[in-house]
């Protein structure tokens, strides 16, 4: 498995967040998290990058324990790409040195081959022409785009998306969904957590929702969102769609 997560228990003072939470994701594999606001999605994208640390359990990337204090996490965090709801990017840096920015900086990569990942990458989601510009001189599905891209510069192994389309007007969601199917059709293993089920059942291999903190079922898109199992599913995706 590419990533492994074993029973994860993360809470926040009294309240259990993730409670003995398991999910293993296979290399190439995209999975959707689903789930109710509040569920715990974004918290276990942010256990596996170890934005936050764990109560309990064991997290692998590879097979290595990640969650294993001796972990350097920056090391860890060049392996997992995140990108959030917000794209996070820096107005008063252009889009080029947003991309370049962490691997120059944090990862000390010569400044020179940073560039030419990052050209590389916006050329493939064909933002090459945006490179010397400002992010307020993009739309928001471009700027979502450059920072996934920027998530993307390090080569991961894995990407983790959080909601990337809900802060989107809905003209601009599909541009920044066809990035992602694009990134699928190259084998890129992603865990994302959305609540586009239509988009999860067309780039999802399996869909997994959580509830009161595990994940309670998952499978292939058809069968979890067209015949759920759990009462709970079917409670949670009649309220959706
Ligand atoms: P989702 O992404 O599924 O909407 P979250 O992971 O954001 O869910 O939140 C899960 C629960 O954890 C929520 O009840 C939320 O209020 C709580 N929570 C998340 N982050 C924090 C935090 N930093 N401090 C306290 N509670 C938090
Ligand atoms: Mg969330």
């Amino acid at each position: 498995m590419l990533l492994s997560c074993t029973g994860v228990r993360k809470t926040f003072g009294d309240h259990v967040v993730l409670d003995d939470l398991s999910l293993e994701v296979a290399e190439h594999e995209v999975v959707a998290l689903i789930g109710a606001s509040g569920s715990g999605k974004s918290t276990l994208l942010r256990c596996v990058n170890l934005l936050t640390g764990i109560e309990d359990g064991i997290i692998r990337l590879d097979g290595e324990e990640i969650t294993n204090p001796k972990i350097n996490p920056d090391l860890v965090r060049q392996r997992i790409g995140l990108v959030f709801q917000s794209y996070n990017l820096f107005p008063h840096m252009t889009v080029l040195d947003n991309i370049t920015l962490a691997p120059t900086r944090v990862h000390k990569r010569a400044a020179a081959e940073a560039r030419e990942q990052a050209m590389h990458w916006l050329e493939r989601v064909g933002l090459a022409d945006k490179a010397r510009a400002f992010p307020d001189g993009l739309s928001g599905g471009q700027q979502q785009r450059v920072a996934i891209v920027r998530a993307l510069v390090n080569n991961p192994r894995l990407l983790l998306l959080d909601e990337v389309t809900s802060a989107l007007d809905p003209e601009l969601v599909g541009e920044v969904l066809t990035m992602i199917r694009d990134l699928k059709g190259e084998g890129m293993t992603m865990v994302l957590a959305t609540h586009e089920m239509g988009f999860a059942k067309q780039v999802a291999d399996r869909v997994a929702f959580l509830d009161a903190g595990r994940v309670l079922e998952h499978g292939p898109p058809d069968q979890v969102l067209g015949d759920p199992t759990e009462a709970r599913t079917r409670q949670f995706l009649s309220r959706i769609i």
